[in-house]
């Protein structure tokens, strides 16, 4: 009798906890602004105006963002891994050898984890989630550039090494990287810093017109891609005869090439939801599986490099040029540097607009 009660006080209690734990509800496509609409995705939206917690909270609850937070926050603890392992194994400090590597990989880590936190945190207004963004596509920039030193250092195949494109091709890099942030930040805004008195949920690029701002966007990235691969598509497409450096790495560099290409269709593409609109909210919708094709990528470019990289070390140590500060660290702080000064410039209206009313919070899945 005396245990049955115990148990019913406890079961009392455990209710209790549950419910003061509440997780946050979830929205349908048109209970939310056109700001936070995604194609062909009807159900799953968090509340517009979260707050940092429910925002955190909602990591925990199935909603059509948690598999995107979650399949770049988990790879990013991986590439953290690979980058510390190196920075414990090698003299990093006085063997230049190993520089690019290390850009390169601290690239690989800040570009899912800044990824993670847009999806976390972008839906605690709007201004929050083009700023989160924003920061998504700085970082992206910087994977970009992090890939093209490393790929001048270990990958360029024998017949470029030394050749004028290569002395180009880590400035025009960095030009590039910059060019994507711009051109991605203005996909979703278009200069708004231009506008500082109007209203920017009424203006902004995205909701005027959509297919403009996706295919800005999705030029922003492929266009550096491109640029960065031209060495890798010459050495396993093009050439011919001496000087292609065909070793063990370049399946590798072919598996990471193919998961680059389907990464990039799953993004232009949104399939398989807008096959049927609605199924795939919650798993499986194009985004999630974009993530996770670009992390496998990811994955195997880093094999790639790290195999170009040992194979290839005592040729390349004598005819290559130095490795320096100025073409490894240098060129990534100029990319982060001006990356910020673009996003604070694009974030600069946003920042300045007045403070939302506090009825905007019960108003905002009428807006
Ligand atoms: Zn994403």
């Amino acid at each position: 009798m005396y245990s049955s009660l115990t148990r019913a006080v406890r079961a009392v209690h455990l209710g209790n906890m549950f419910s003061i734990i509440k997780l946050p509800r979830v929205f349908t496509v048109h209970q939310v602004p056109k700001a936070f609409h995604e194609d062909s995705i009807i159900s799953g939206y968090r509340h517009p105006r979260s707050s940092a917690t429910d925002c955190v909270l909602s990591l925990f609850q199935l909603t059509n963002e948690t598999l995107n937070v979650w399949t770049h926050f988990l790879p990013t603890w991986y590439f953290l891994w690979k980058l510390m392992t190196v920075l414990l194994t090698e003299n990093v400090w006085y063997e230049e050898y190993t520089w690019p590597l290390l850009v390169y990989l601290f690239s690989c880590c800040v570009y899912p984890l800044a990824s993670s936190c847009a999806h976390t945190f972008s839906t605690m207004s709007t201004r929050a989630r083009h700023i989160c963004y924003f920061f998504d596509y700085g970082a992206l920039s910087l994977y970009s550039l992090g890939s093209a030193i490393s790929y001048s250092a270990y990958v360029i195949p024998d017949a470029w090494v030394n050749s004028t494109f290569h002395t180009c091709y880590i400035p025009i890099a960095v030009f590039n990287s910059i060019l994507s942030t711009s051109l991605a930040c203005y996909s979703r805004l278009g200069f708004s810093f231009l506008h500082y008195t109007h209203n920017i949920d009424d203006r902004f690029s995205e909701r005027e017109s959509l297919n403009w701002s996706k295919v800005f966007r999705v030029l922003a990235f492929t266009y550096p891609y491109l640029f960065d691969n031209i060495p890798l598509f010459y050495r396993l497409v093009l050439c011919v005869g001496e000087g292609c450096t065909d070793n063990e790495a370049n399946s590798f560099h072919v598996q990471h090439t193919l998961l680059a290409f389907l990464t990039g269709f799953l993004f232009a593409t949104h399939l398989p939801e807008r096959l049927a609109p609605g199924r795939f909210d919650y798993i499986g919708h194009s985004h999630q599986l974009f993530h996770v094709c670009g992390v496998i990528g990811t994955h195997f470019q880093m094999k790639a490099i790290e195999t170009d990289m040992v194979l290839r070390r005592s040729q390349l140590l004598i005819s290559a040029p130095d490795i320096t500060i100025s073409n490894t660290v240098g060129a990534a702080l100029v990319c982060v540097c001006i990356s910020l000064g673009i996003i604070y410039y694009f974030s600069l209206p946003l920042l300045h607009r007045s403070t939302p009313h506090k009825d905007m919070k019960r108003n905002a899945l009428n807006e």
